[in-house]
């Protein structure tokens, strides 16, 4: 049965200190208030993993993800971080082809198959983003062109190693704009990205892949959208930088 996960990506946001309080206090709501049958994972700034990991560790359901590694294993790419570097720190998620790499730093489906091979090498578990433009959804081939993101950048990949692949679909122009996904266009993308899957990997691999939903997701429109029968929890932005609203995500399913 595929598991419920809600992660919080912090982007590029919180000083030390600021990181600290975020972080102990969605530990100790986490432990508290939070079905152990739903994993939390905090995605905070690289410099701070190692640190915030003792908060982490305390609570069984509770884990860290980075935002990004690098596709090679080492070497002269000043400023990188390596999937070698996270797993020797005990890192077990690792964000991988967001929208904002993607955008920013010219990340490509090609590039990422390569990052999803490093991360997996490593232990790593990548969340792997996928999303179609305001441009591409008014065009209509909106569901070709984000299954066919899964398509260039996972379907090289082992059934093994793809089991352990979480899948979140965040569409760019629900993207920290306050515009959500229905719940109806979120089941559909999500329905759809399941068949797409099924195709590959067989339905039972499919129906055992966590596919989350990203885009303006907050303590109001969570529970409906998890309530979609291919909602398997949410990638969260700017309301994980709040500790009461970012669990009360996690406790809305
Ligand atoms: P917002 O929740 O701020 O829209 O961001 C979503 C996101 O990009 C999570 O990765």
């Amino acid at each position: 049965m595929r598991k419920k996960i809600v992660a919080g990506n912090w982007k590029m946001n919180k000083t030390i200190e600021e990181a600290l309080a975020l972080v102990s206090e969605v530990a100790n709501m986490v432990k508290d208030e939070v079905s152990t049958d739903v994993q939390v994972v905090v995605a905070p700034p690289a410099l701070y993993l190692s640190t915030l990991q003792k908060y982490t560790e305390a609570v069984p359901n509770l884990g860290v993800s980075a935002q990004n590694c690098h596709q090679k294993a080492s070497g002269a790419y000043t400023g990188e971080v390596s999937a070698a570097m996270l797993k020797s720190i005990a890192v077990e998620y690792v964000i991988l082809g967001h929208s904002e790499r993607r955008q920013y730093f010219g990340e490509t489906n090609e590039q990422l198959a390569e990052k999803v091979n490093i991360a997996l090498e490593n232990g790593l578990t990548p969340i792997f983003c996928c999303g179609e433009s305001l441009e591409q959804r008014n065009g209509g081939n909106f569901l070709e062109f984000v299954s066919s993101q899964l398509t260039e950048s996972l379907f090289h990949l082992s059934p093994e190693d793809f089991a352990k692949v979480v899948i979140a679909y965040e569409p760019i122009w629900a993207i920290g704009t306050g515009l959500t996904a229905s719940s109806e266009q979120a089941q559909e993308m999500h329905a759809h990205l399941r068949k797409h899957l099924a195709a590959k990997y067989g339905q039972e691999a499919a129906d055992n892949t966590s596919i989350l939903y990203g885009g303006s997701c907050n303590e109001k429109n969570a529970p409906e959208l998890f309530a979609c029968p291919d909602v398997d929890g949410g990638l969260i932005g700017g309301a994980s930088l709040k500790s009461r609203e970012f669990v009360n995500i996690a406790k809305s399913f």
